[in-house]
């Protein structure tokens, strides 16, 4: 007796539920973005060969910042520093 088992795609999807986004390691920085230029920055580019770093200031407050400005980015920091002001940010693109 040969059976044989064939499972429909809406049965597949019943044996392997979808799972919730938040077991894909609950990171919390889902969007990042580069506080001088606003480009959206991914947490694989944090590497130690990485195009994007994180600044703090002078509250511990980080920020993230592509390499080339990251010069850019502490200048506003420093700014955000010392007139206690926002971080005068990039609006942030993709
Ligand atoms: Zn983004
Ligand atoms: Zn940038
Ligand atoms: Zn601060």
């Amino acid at each position: 007796m040969k059976r044989e088992k064939r499972l429909t795609k809406r049965e597949r999807k019943a044996l392997a539920p979808a799972r919730p986004a938040a077991a894909a390691g609950g990171h919390q920085h889902q969007h990042i973005h580069c506080v001088a230029c606003g480009k959206h920055l991914d947490a694989v580019q944090f590497g130690a060969q990485g195009t994007a770093t994180w600044i703090t200031c002078q509250h511990k407050s980080t920020f993230a910042s592509c390499v080339e400005c990251v010069d850019m980015s502490r200048r506003l920091l420093a700014e955000h520093d010392r007139t206690g002001k926002p971080v005068q940010s990039a609006p942030a693109w993709h």
